[in-house]
């Protein structure tokens, strides 16, 4: 890779090491997409080898030396790629390196994927020398190239004029929404393998990502149609198939084979993972998710904020890049989950805490963008920020509405009741009688061992002290800072 750079006079170094590196507001010469900004990448397969121009770029829309210093702008990466090997179901294999090949650059971020990319050059990679977009994607071709080999020939149209990129994001939408859409009819008990995905362990290395039929990866951008193209054409790669083994509890979804990956991929540090759970055994989450979803331990149920939402505060008082926060990094979090927004469509969605009737609020930007996955029957009773702003708000509106969690919810795949009801008070919902939940653990219905995001707690008491006694609790600690006290 260093011979690439020195090779083309590219005025900034190419190297897996700037993997990660964060382009800090202070040091941003140019956002590009982003939260303000619409964008979006997209790998499209020509089958017809003389229409791909190999390694043209194209920039719509002003450069570089043209950007204003600290401002914002549209930005598409549309790439055609040709080559024997590849086939149409590659698109999107290809596509997802874009962000590891693109973090490559020095003085370049890369962050997300699809239509949420956000991308920040900084001031020194200028500095330097970085003039156009143009340095930008022919490294990019280069990277690629060297890396993927069956791709033969490659171009790449950047866009920057936001008229042009809102007029191809609709038709990026309904590509990505084809590729999204073939999954649907098919189901985890059809197939004898899942895949793996370790492009993001490079920086949540405990991360063990799991691609089903009926789960979507997290980041949204690999199907498992996807992953297993990807593990054909590239066996050595990050893609491999997972055998799925022994099916242990087919409603939360948990395979000897997943369990057996997921020591392998975490190095030990986790051993088993159902992949339709929120609370038992959660898959683990990466940076990449599209939605993240939180327990709510006052209401026993599920809230879901989307990366990119203009909800500014969920009910537990907290946004979507703290709650990412406590999400993130590879682990298996109990009382968060990070998943791909497809996952809201599969017919196993969180099907062991009782799927949709569990989900108690939703940023509104998100309930109408996934309209058409909600039952009818809970359209009405999931709340967004329009109906309540905190959590007694909250409690109010299921009330009035007469929502699953208020009685109890009831798992529709085997009519079992995996919640107590609202009425019930927390002292007696903590001992259940063997009568009252014949088949659900202790752990599915009164998570023991949940991270409850405590920072609402401790914000809604309005300035009272408040004294939390954890028994029999695991405490981990990311970071403890000690304070002198003024004139001690
Ligand atoms: S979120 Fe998972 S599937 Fe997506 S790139 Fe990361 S590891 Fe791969």
């Amino acid at each position: 890779m260093g011979e690439i750079d020195a090779e083309e006079g590219f005025p900034f170094d190419l190297n897996p090491m700037y993997e990660g590196e964060r382009v800090r507001k202070g040091n941003m010469y140019a956002e590009l997409g982003g939260h303000d900004k619409p964008g979006f990448e997209l790998v499209l397969f020509e089958p017809d080898s003389e229409k791909v121009k190999d390694g043209e770029v194209t920039l719509i829309g002003p450069d570089i030396g043209e950007m204003e210093e600290g401002s914002n702008y549209a930005y598409a990466m549309i790439y055609t790629v040709c080559g024997e090997q590849i086939e149409k179901d590659l698109e999107a294999v290809i596509e997802r390196r874009n962000h590891e090949y693109q973090s490559y650059i020095q003085g370049y971020m890369h962050l997300n994927q699809r239509s949420e990319i956000w991308v920040r050059i900084s001031k020194d990679a200028v500095k330097k020398g970085l003039k156009s977009l143009k340095q930008i994607g022919q490294a990019t071709i280069k990277l690629f190239k060297a890396e993927l080999p069956f791709i033969e020939k490659m171009e790449a149209t950047f866009i920057t004029d936001e008229a042009e990129v809102e007029k191809r994001l609709e038709e990026a939408n309904k590509i990505y929404e084809t590729r999204d859409m073939r999954t649907r009819g098919l189901h985890d008990e059809d197939v004898d393998e899942f895949y793996q995905c370790t492009l993001c362990q490079s920086f949540a290395p405990t991360n063990v990502c799991v691609v089903a039929p009926d789960r979507i990866a997290l980041c949204g951008a690999m199907s498992w149609f996807d992953s297993r193209a990807a593990a054909r054409v590239d066996p050595e790669g990050p893609n491999a198939p997972i055998i799925k083994g022994v099916c242990i509890d087919s409603i939360g979804g948990e395979y000897s084979g997943v369990n057996e990956a997921a020591v392998r991929l975490s190095g030990g540090e986790y051993d088993s993972i159902k992949l339709h759970s929120f609370l038992e055994k959660p898959h683990t989450s990466c940076g990449c998710f599209e939605v993240a979803g939180f327990y709510i331990p006052e209401l026993d149920g599920i809230g879901w904020v989307h990366r990119g939402s203009k909800v500014a505060d969920t009910p537990i008082g907290l946004p979507f890049s703290t709650i990412a926060g406590s999400v993130g990094g590879g682990k298996q979090v109990k009382g968060f989950l990070g998943i791909g927004i497809q996952y809201f469509y599969s017919s196993k969605f969180i099907q062991a805490d009782g799927g949709w009737r569990r989900v108690i609020w939703m940023a509104s930007d998100l309930k109408e963008r996934v309209a058409d996955a909600i039952p009818a029957e809970m359209k009405d009773k999931i709340a967004t920020e329009k109906d309540v702003k905190d959590i007694e708000s909250l409690r109010e509106f299921l009330m009035k509405v007469d929502h699953p969690v208020v009685n109890g919810v009831v798992r529709e795949v085997d009519g079992v009741q995996v919640t107590e009801g609202l009425a019930v008070p927390a002292e007696a919902a903590a001992v259940p009688t063997v009568a009252e939940t014949p088949a659900v653990p202790l752990e599915a219905r009164v998570p023991a061992g949940v991270e409850v995001p405590v920072t609402s707690m401790l914000t809604a008491g309005g300035g009272s002290p408040l004294v939390i006694t954890l028994k029999d609790a695991d405490i981990r600690i990311g970071k403890i800072i000690v304070k002198r006290k003024e004139g001690k």
